[in-house]
């Protein structure tokens, strides 16, 4: 059987990527004992540094692209999964190691498989995607620390982006008062639309570090690290923590041990690709259970095929507000 793919290359003496939409076969696959007709994928903030090649991301050429995807099982070998079944796959190296989602076949490792929960579908399963279950395994860092709705308020970097737009419903969701970071002020009716109760420029927190600044939060979720991050760690109140799961406004953290041992603030380290099955299935039944839908559709627009090319620049570009769901088939 043939089916379409979206196909990133690279000559090896140029180092020049390029990329297109192929028509493959099931011989052009993988390794793997199932085999799944993807019916929804998404663009992450990753689908997109893959696609445009700014970072490198992608470590097999020729690759399909697309980190993420929902779909029904067509053919398995894996025991405990057979076919007919809704399954979602977000991570493991779809898409940097292993032909990704942006395909209408995907043959992946069943252990990599986690159930689609019954109440979502697999448009709603990708409008959250690797984006809003890594907001929820931030949520549950949280929760962990023993932050609760009466801790205080908790702030979010990145807050029009996906993981930040995920991270905003998910805490007001559950009764936090929850502070929005954004370089786009323009959204701040949509932002507030999620649940945010306040709005703070990206610009404040864009000075450089002091050692400690004025306890403004109990708790944090950010995608963005570098200096924003470095100033979220001195606004941090006495225990308080921050989950740190994003780098969309740079790799390094220009901060100093004075949060740590001075407030005794912990810096929460949030790893999505790799978390066990079992980390898996509770974020994704906690998402399934707490997620406004309301708030995930306000958050989403779906787009076709041909539009993938494009969605991967604009979110580099940081223009993409939420989430974006692709339709596979
Ligand atoms: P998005 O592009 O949707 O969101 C990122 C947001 O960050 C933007 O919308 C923008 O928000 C803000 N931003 C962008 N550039 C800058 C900048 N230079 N300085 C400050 N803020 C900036 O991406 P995602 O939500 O998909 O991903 C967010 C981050 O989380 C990425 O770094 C991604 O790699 C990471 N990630 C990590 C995972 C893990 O396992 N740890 C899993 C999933 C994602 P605004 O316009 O509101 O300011």
């Amino acid at each position: 059987m043939s089916f379409k793919a979206l196909v990133i290359d690279r000559d090896e003496s140029t180092k020049a990527q390029s990329i297109a939409i192929k028509t493959l076969s099931e011989a052009d696959l993988m390794e793997g004992d199932v085999d799944i007709r993807v019916e929804h994928s998404t663009i992450n903030y990753k689908d997109g540094l893959a696609i445009t090649g700014k970072m490198p991301v992608v470590r097999r050429f020729p690759m399909i692209a697309g980190v993420d995807l929902s779909g029904t099982v067509v053919a398995s070998t894996h025991t405990g999964i057979e076919a007919g079944e809704n399954v979602i796959l977000n991570g493991w190296g779809l898409g940097e190691t292993h032909l990704g989602a942006f395909a209408q076949m995907a043959r992946v490792k069943g252990e990599w498989l986690i159930p689609r929960p019954p109440s979502l579908t697999s448009a709603e399963a990708m409008a959250i995607g690797t984006a809003g279950y890594t907001a929820m395994l931030s949520v549950m860092a949280l929760e962990r620390h023993g932050i609760t709705p009466a801790s205080g308020p908790i702030v979010v970097t990145g807050a029009a982006g996906g993981v930040g737009s995920m991270a905003i419903a998910l805490l007001a969701g559950l009764g936090y008062t929850v502070e929005a970071v954004t370089g786009r002020t323009n959204e701040s009716g949509y932002l507030k639309g999620l649940g945010a109760s306040a709005i703070i420029e990206r610009a404040e927190l864009s000075g450089a570090p002091k050692l400690l600044a004025k306890e403004r939060w109990v708790g944090a979720i950010d995608a963005v690290g570098g200096t924003p991050l470095a100033n979220l760690l001195t606004m941090i109140g006495y225990g308080g923590a921050v989950a740190a799961c994003g780098n969309a406004g740079g790799m390094d953290l220009p901060t100093s041990v004075a949060p740590f041992i001075l407030r005794g603030v912990s810096l929460l380290g949030i790893e999505s690709v790799k978390a066990s099955k079992e980390v898996r299935i509770d974020a994704w039944n906690r998402l399934a259970r707490d997620l406004d839908r309301d708030k995930l559709n306000s958050m989403t627009k779906t787009i076709g095929f041909d539009d993938i090319v494009q969605a991967a620049d604009d979110i580099v570009d940081g223009k993409v507000r939420g989430r974006l769901v692709v339709e596979i088939t």
